[in-house]
């Protein structure tokens, strides 16, 4: 079979701007420790295992039938489990399946957002460094991209994105919180000014929430702003904190009018009743699958003491991963690591590097190797 790398696409006639361009994609890698695509580590429990096979089996059974083009059953399970996020945190909850839409991926759910929000001759604000497919997203949805900034430390205040929409006057934007990469995390004070400083140009704001389940105590979730707030959508998927990335389920939450205009560009039948059948029975199995993400909070939170102590800068993360700083080789410190089998992340930020919290087996593994290299290399 011929290799990617050596066909040659210039020769067929592609959009121009698609020219010469690389396709997303993080290395994957069977190495003992993959900690570079922010997935939870942990298996499947065996009985979330079952329950999924149960429902796929059910579910297989009337594949010769279109899938529920509403998938209702899974929108009503994810208003009651954002319900339940909300409860814990004292907020009204509210949510019913109308709120609810649901894709293959968030990245599908963002795509659907800028398909039926942005488009040629509208743009999209995003604040790097975030979440590289931002970009990618308004470039296969034919908007304009605008990078916004970021202060050194990566922080976002109020008054500086609320500046910032006024200036660029945006179609979308996307707020990630917690960032990836950076793995900091916004104040509802920064998304309250962005949505009133949205109020002229009618912008559309978005949360991207991947990381929300991880967030510290004490950080809110956006969710809680959605009442009275029509141009807000909250994303969130299950592919983190649910273990399930490779089921592809991303959703998000809004005004019952947002839905609306998902299903205005939405392919028919999107979610294939095997999709649908996975995340129901994963959202029956909530808190089994949640148990991890406590470990995994503890893992982080272990990270960045350990870091600190090897005299590394890791940013205070409300994530499954931790960004830190302080490197002076980063590609050595990453090859280092590769080298012993753990794979972690280079997004391309000098002197940084972004690992996922895995278990606590992992975590002992990736602390061990990197001090090795400090050590070695100082
Ligand atoms: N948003 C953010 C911030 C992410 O980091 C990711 C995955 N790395 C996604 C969205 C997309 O996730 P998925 O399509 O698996 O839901």
């Amino acid at each position: 079979m011929t290799s990617s790398a050596s066909r040659n696409l210039s020769r067929l006639p592609l959009r121009e701007e698609l020219r010469g361009q690389e396709p997303y994609g993080a290395p994957q890698l069977a190495v003992k420790a993959m900690l570079n695509v922010n997935e939870t580590t942990y298996d499947v429990p065996e009985d979330v295992v079952d329950a999924i096979a149960k429902e796929v089996r059910a579910a297989a059974a009337v594949l010769n039938r279109y899938p529920d083009r509403e998938f209702s059953t899974l929108r009503d399970k994810l208003a009651d489990y954002l319900n339940r996020d909300l409860a814990s945190e004292g907020e009204p909850a509210e949510l019913t399946a109308e709120h609810i839409w649901a894709a293959n991926g968030s990245n599908e759910i963002m795509q659907h957002i800028l398909q039926a929000f942005a488009g040629p001759g509208r743009s999209v604000l995003a604040f790097p460094p975030t979440y590289s497919m931002y970009p990618l997203y308004a470039r296969g949805t034919y908007s304009e991209y605008t990078p916004g900034t970021r202060a050194a430390d990566f922080i976002q205040t109020p008054d500086d994105v609320a500046a910032q929409i006024r200036e660029h006057r945006p179609n979308v934007v996307i707020l990630c919180s917690p960032n990836n990469p950076t793995g900091t995390a916004l104040t509802l004070e920064t998304v309250e000014a962005a949505y009133a400083a949205g109020e002229d140009s009618q912008t559309m704001v978005v949360v991207d929430e991947a990381y929300g389940e991880f967030r510290q105590t004490g950080t809110g979730s956006a969710l809680a702003l959605l009442p009275g707030r029509e141009r807000l959508i909250v994303s969130r998927t299950m592919s983190k904190a649910f273990a399930l990335a490779g089921g592809r389920l991303g959703y998000l939450a809004a005004a019952p009018e947002v839905t609306d205009a998902m299903r205005l560009v939405r392919l028919p039948y999107h979610l294939s009743a095997v999709t649908q059948a996975t995340a129901v029975a994963a959202l029956d199995h909530s808190s089994t699958l949640m148990a991890n993400v406590e470990r995994i909070k503890a893992q982080r939170d272990r990270i960045v003491t350990a870091l600190e102590q090897m005299g590394l800068r890791p940013a205070p993360s409300d994530a499954n991963f931790v960004f830190f700083g302080g490197l002076t080789d980063e590609k050595a410190a990453w090859q280092h690591l590769l080298d012993e089998g753990i794979l972690i992340r280079d997004v391309g930020i000098p002197g940084h590097l972004r690992v996922t919290a895995g278990t606590e087996e992992e975590t002992t593994e990736f602390l061990a190797s990197l001090q090795r290299f400090t050590s070695s290399a100082t």
